[in-house]
C-alpha cells in the first residue's frame, strides 16, 4: 500500500508534525497546561498502532491525532478528552484491554475509551433491532459523560472528511446515517460547524453531481457577490469606525446542503435563492454581558438607519437566548440591489458559542452547572424513552429523531410552572410529559381559561390545564396528534397495556362459556375455535372476545359483523408476534415489470422500480436489496431510501442507467394565473413544438389561479427539465416542475 516515494523516515516526521499541531493548538488553548498525559496517550497510541495503515494509505495513528485536534482545536475540550481521543481505538483494535488503558491513565479516561469502544460498530448494523441496541448504548454512554459523544462526534467527522477512500456502497451507508442521526446529533449539542460540514459531506457523498453544481455556482457568484457585499458594507463599517468599535464585517455563503434544500422546498433554481448569504458583525467588548447586549442594539441602531429593515424579520435573541443558548440580534435590510440581507449582530463570545455550543462554555467557564443543564434536560428525555422497552427499533430511531429535530415552546401549568416541549406539542402531549395517568385519563384541555381539544397545538406562553375523566381510556387514534417522544412512547406503553387487559378479559369470558356450557378446555377446543373464526391466533382470538366483536354462544362462532373496531390494533405497529413483516422487515412498493437496464455494483439483474418515487433515467438513484433478492431501485434523494439507508446501508447497491430508449411517465405540476388561451399555449408547447406524448391532464382552477397536473411519457429526466423551462415561459405560468 505504501507509496514508493515515501520513506518511513518521512512518514514519521508526518506524524510528528501531525502531533506538534496538536500540541500547538492546545497551547494556545485557554486550558491548564497538561502537556505529560496528551505526551503519554500520544506514545502509547502511535506504539499501539505500530505498522497498521488506514484504507487510505496513511499510518493508522493519523487518525486518532485527527481526532483529537478536532476534539481540541474545533470543540474546544481538554486534556482529558484530547487523550481519549488519542487512544479511542486502542482498544478495539489492537491487543491492550481496557485494564491496560486504567493502569495506565486512570479511570477518567479508561471510563470514556470504553465508552467510545462500546459504540464503535457505528450505529446502525445490519438488524434493525441491533442498530437500535447500539443507539440505546451510544445514548446512555453519552449520559453518563457527555465527553463520549463530543469524541465520538470528532471521529465521524474525520471520517467523513476522508470517505473518498471507501467503497461507493459503504460512503452511502455511512453518509446517511451521518445526516439521519450525527447532524442532528450535532445541532442539539450546539455544535454548528460541524453539523454544518457533516450535512454538506453527506449531501457531496449522496448527490456527487448536485453537489457539484452547487459548489460551482456559489464559486461563479464570489466575485459580483463580494462586489455587492463591499457596496452594501462601506456605509455600515464607516459608523461603526465612528463608534470607535473594534469588529468584523463579512459575509457567510448558506452552505451547499442548505442551498439545495432551499431550491428543493421551494422548487426554484440557484438563481433565484437570494438568501444566500447572512451578513455577520462579529464586535470584541470583553466578558461584560450588559455592554455586549447595548453594543448589539447601537450596532442595530446604525445599520437601520442606513437601510431600511424588513418589519417582521427582526429576531431578538438578546432578551430571549434560544434554548440552546444561542445569543444574536438579526435584522434583515434590504440592500442596494433591493434584495433582502439579513445581518447577524454578535459580541465575541456570543458568536464563540454560537459555533461551538455547548463545548464553547468550557472556554469561559462560567457557571458550568448552568450551562449542563439544558443538555442534562434533554438526556433525561432519552433516558425516560430508554426506560420504555420499545418493541419497534425502526419507530424507537423515529422517536429520538422527532425530538432531536424539534424546536422548543414553553407552556405554563396553572400554578406557573413551565414546561418546556417540542415545537407542534399538543395538549395531549403535555398530559403525558406531566404523567402517564393525565395522559391516559385525558379528555380536553383549558388553553388560557378556553376549552380546546386534546389535539390542540399548544403555543409558547400558553397557560394549559389537562382535564381529565376516569372514564376515559387511552385511543390508537391518539398518536396522530402526540408528537413528543416521551408522549409516544407513552402512549403506546398504554395501548399495549390496555390491549394485554382486553385479552384477558376475553380469555375469562372464554374460559367462563366452557365450564357454563361443560366443555372442558383443551389445546384442541382453542384451536378449534381460533380456526372458525380465522383468525390469527389466541391472542387475537381472546382480543375480540375481550372487545365484543366475537360474541360467545351454543355454537361457538358467532361472529358480529365487522364494526369500525374490528381491525383497530392490527394498525397499531406493536402487534408483536403475529405479522412480523410489518414491523421489522422494509416492505416495498414495487411496480410490476422492470422495463429498463441497470448496472449496480453487484451485477444482480433482478431490478424493480420504487412505486415511492418512480426515479426515470437520468435521475441518480440507489439499488436496495430486499429479501425477496430484488433489487428496488429509488431516487436518490426519496425519503423512504433514506431511511432504508440509514437502517440497512449494507444492503445498498451502487446503481447506474445504462440504457434509456423506453418510455418512462412523469407527472409534471404546472401552477399560473388563469388566462384565455394559457391550456392551447401549453398543449402546443407539449405536442407540437417538443412532441411529447401526453398521457393524463388534470386541471382545477379556483379564483383565477389554475393548478394542472399532467402526465408525459418522456425517455429521460433531461426533456422532463427542458419541457418545464418551455412551460414557464409562457405568461401566466408561475412554476413547472416534476412532482412524484
Ligand atoms: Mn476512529
Amino acid at each position: 500500500m505504501q507509496k514508493n516515494n515515501i520513506t518511513p523516515e518521512m512518514e514519521d516526521q508526518m506524524v510528528e508534525q501531525a502531533y506538534q499541531n496538536l500540541l500547538n493548538g492546545y497551547l494556545s488553548s485557554n486550558h491548564r497546561k497538561k502537556v505529560e498525559v496528551i505526551d503519554k496517550a500520544f506514545r502509547f497510541a502511535r506504539d499501539a498502532h505500530k505498522g497498521i495503515r488506514r484504507r487510505s494509505g496513511e499510518p493508522y495513528i493519523m487518525h486518532p491525532i485527527a481526532v483529537a485536534t478536532i476534539v481540541s482545536q474545533e470543540i474546544g475540550l481538554g486534556s482529558t478528552s484530547i487523550s481519549a481521543a488519542l487512544l479511542h481505538d486502542v482498544v478495539e483494535d489492537t491487543d491492550y484491554t481496557l485494564e491496560d488503558i486504567e493502569t495506565q491513565f486512570g479511570k477518567k479516561i479508561a471510563r470514556i475509551v470504553d465508552g467510545l469502544t462500546k459504540i464503535s460498530g457505528g450505529i446502525f448494523g445490519d438488524k434493525a433491532s441491533v442498530q437500535a441496541e447500539n443507539f440505546r448504548k451510544l445514548l446512555l454512554t453519552m449520559s453518563e459523560d457527555v465527553r463520549v459523544v463530543l469524541i465520538k462526534m470528532a471521529d465521524r467527522l474525520h471520517n467523513m472528511r476522508t470517505l473518498s477512500s471507501m467503497p461507493a456502497n459503504k460512503q452511502y451507508k455511512i453518509a446517511g446515517e451521518t445526516l439521519y442521526i450525527y447532524a442532528p446529533l450535532a445541532h442539539r449539542l450546539g455544535l454548528y460547524a460541524i453539523k454544518t460540514e457533516l450535512e454538506d459531506l453527506s449531501f457531496k457523498y449522496n448527490h456527487p453531481t448536485e453537489y457539484q453544481r452547487i459548489k460551482e455556482q456559489v464559486l461563479a457568484s464570489e466575485e459580483s457577490r463580494n462586489e455587492l457585499f463591499a457596496r452594501f458594507s462601506a456605509p455600515i463599517r464607516e459608523r461603526l469606525d465612528n463608534m470607535g468599535l473594534k469588529y468584523e464585517f463579512n459575509t457567510r455563503v448558506k452552505s451547499c446542503f442548505s442551498i439545495w434544500n432551499k431550491m428543493q422546498s421551494k422548487r426554484i433554481p440557484f438563481e433565484e435563492v437570494y438568501d444566500l448569504y447572512a451578513a455577520r458583525i462579529v464586535f470584541e467588548c470583553g466578558d461584560d454581558e450588559s455592554l455586549a447586549k447595548r453594543l448589539c442594539w447601537n450596532i442595530y441602531n446604525e445599520v437601520t438607519e442606513v437601510y431600511t429593515k424588513h418589519p417582521d424579520r427582526v429576531r431578538d435573541w438578546l432578551t430571549t437566548p434560544k434554548v440552546n443558548k444561542y445569543q444574536a440580534l438579526h435584522v434583515t435590510v434590504m440592500g442596494p440591489d433591493g434584495n433582502w440581507v439579513e445581518v447577524q449582530i454578535r459580541s465575541r463570545k456570543m458568536d464563540d458559542i454560537a459555533e461551538r455550543g455547548f463545548a464553547a462554555h468550557w472556554k469561559y467557564k462560567i457557571g458550568e452547572g448552568e450551562e449542563e443543564e439544558e443538555l442534562s434536560k434533554w438526556l433525561s428525555t432519552i433516558t425516560d424513552i430508554l426506560k420504555e422497552p420499545e418493541p419497534n427499533a425502526i419507530d424507537f430511531l423515529d422517536t429520538i429523531k422527532l425530538n432531536l429535530f424539534a424546536s422548543e415552546i414553553v407552556v405554563f401549568t396553572p400554578k406557573g410552572e413551565t414546561m418546556t416541549l417540542p415545537k407542534g406539542a399538543s395538549v395531549l402531549d403535555l398530559a403525558f410529559t406531566l404523567h402517564t395517568d393525565l395522559g391516559t385519563h385525558c379528555i380536553a384541555g383549558k388553553v388560557n381559561h378556553k376549552l380546546k381539544p386534546l389535539s390542540y397545538k399548544m403555543n409558547s406562553g400558553d397557560q394549559v390545564e389537562i382535564l381529565t375523566s376516569n372514564t376515559q381510556t387511552p385511543k390508537p387514534e391518539w398518536e396522530k396528534f402526540v408528537v413528543t417522544a416521551k408522549g409516544k412512547t407513552r402512549l403506546r406503553a398504554a395501548l399495549r397495556h390496555q390491549r394485554r387487559l382486553v385479552i384477558e378479559e376475553g380469555e375469562r369470558r372464554f374460559m367462563d362459556f366452557l365450564s357454563a356450557h361443560n366443555i372442558a378446555f383443551s389445546n384442541e377446543v382453542l384451536s378449534q375455535a381460533i380456526g372458525r373464526q380465522r383468525v390469527a391466533g389466541k391472542e387475537e382470538l381472546f382480543f375480540m372476545i375481550g372487545n365484543d366483536e366475537i360474541t360467545l354462544n351454543e355454537d361457538m362462532v358467532i361472529k358480529k359483523e365487522q364494526g369500525t373496531r374490528f381491525n383497530w390494533w392490527r394498525r397499531n405497529p406493536f402487534k408483536g408476534k403475529e405479522e412480523p413483516k410489518t414491523t421489522n422487515q422494509p416492505t416495498e412498493a414495487i411496480s410490476t415489470k422492470a422495463v429498463y437496464s441497470l448496472k449496480t455494483s453487484d451485477g444482480v439483474s433482478n431490478y424493480q422500480i420504487a412505486d415511492c418515487c418512480h426515479p426515470i433515467p437520468g435521475d441518480d438513484v440507489v439499488g436496495f436489496l430486499n429479501d425477496a433478492g430484488e433489487v428496488i431501485v429509488h431516487k436518490m434523494d426519496c425519503p423512504a431510501l433514506a431511511r432504508l439507508k440509514a437502517s440497512y446501508g449494507s444492503r445498498l447497491l451502487e446503481t447506474k442507467w445504462e440504457d434509456h430508449s423506453d418510455r418512462f411517465l412523469a407527472t409534471i405540476r404546472i401552477e399560473g394565473i388563469d388566462q384565455k388561451g394559457i391550456l392551447q399555449t401549453i398543449v402546443n408547447i407539449i405536442s407540437t413544438n417538443m412532441s411529447i406524448n401526453m398521457k393524463k391532464m388534470f386541471v382545477t382552477a379556483d379564483q383565477g389561479v389554475f393548478n394542472c397536473d399532467l402526465d408525459v411519457l418522456i425517455s429521460d429526466a433531461s426533456v422532463v427539465t427542458n419541457l418545464c423551462k418551455e412551460i414557464k415561459k409562457v405568461k401566466g405560468v408561475n412554476s413547472a416542475s416534476r412532482v412524484s
